[in-house]
């Protein structure tokens, strides 16, 4: 069995087959999906879909490319929200993203510290959204984790080693998607060979980044498992270790989300 951490169902791209996609997952052996918050705001429809789908869990936050619509938000509402909800098992996604220059470093940088603060309060993961900004990400969460400690995942993983190296010190979760697979990812795969066992998630962030062996379609969680291959092929293990640990690591981490 695999776990899918980060996927976003709830996008209009899955309308038309939304029932068919979560029972290909199921027959792919994805037994479980974390569909992530881009906008609290948004965040009813993640619960109808939790609701939908026995198998489809949820996160609470705003997508640091959304940062200027929700300033409002504070990190009061983010715990409020996460305990209110049975089904909401993370914080975020929050992060900064330098590569689209749509919003302010400044907004980004107050968005992902309330997030920080929501995940330390309540110790659910933070899913980290971080592009074009390791020197930034790795001083904020070294800096933040100083003020006490607070789960975390550098989703989507496309940094350095610097950053995978601060983040694993750190005690967070490093999560791999697509991007992994790609040919021209040698350096990626390079570093994902030095994390840790035990930190290690897999991922599709759906519907973008298809693994290569469906490379141009528009992704889906049942498509992590070529991720995982890849990653197994990285750390010199069979598919199946690579499934068991990954899994195990993925419960430990989204603490609570229950293993249906
Ligand atoms: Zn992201
Ligand atoms: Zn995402």
């Amino acid at each position: 069995m695999l776990v899918d951490t980060h996927c976003h169902l709830d996008f209009a791209d899955f309308d038309a087959e939304r029932d068919e996609l979560v029972a290909r997952a199921h027959a792919s052996g994805v037994g479980q999906m974390v569909t992530i918050s881009t906008r609290v705001r948004k965040l009813e429809k993640l619960l109808a879909l939790t609701e939908r789908y026995p198998s489809v869990f949820c996160s609470v936050g705003t997508h640091p490319n959304n940062a200027d619509e929700e300033l409002d938000v504070t990190a009061d509402e983010l715990v409020q929200l996460a305990e209110a909800n049975a089904k909401v098992v993370a914080i975020g996604e929050a992060g900064l993203d330098y590569f689209y220059d749509t919003q302010k470093p400044e907004d980004q940088k107050t968005g992902l510290r309330r997030h920080i603060e929501a995940a330390r309060r309540t110790q659910l993961p933070l899913v980290i959204h971080s592009r074009s900004a390791d020197d930034d990400m790795a001083a904020i969460l070294t800096e933040e984790t100083g003020k006490g400690a607070f789960p975390f995942i550098l989703h989507c993983f496309s940094s350095g080693q610097g950053l995978a190296d601060t983040g694993v010190a750190l005690g967070g979760y490093v999560s791999y998607s697509g991007i992994l697979t790609f040919p021209k990812s040698t350096e990626l795969r390079e570093i994902a060979a030095t994390v840790p066992m035990d930190r290690l998630l897999v991922e599709t962030d759906a519907p973008y980044l298809a693994p290569k062996r469906w490379r141009g379609k528009r992704n889906e969680p049942s498509y992590v498992v070529n991720t995982a291959e890849v990653l197994a092929e990285v750390k010199g293990v069979s598919y199946d270790e690579i499934a068991a640990i990954t899994t195990e690591n993925a419960f430990r981490c989204f603490s609570k989300m229950p293993r249906l």
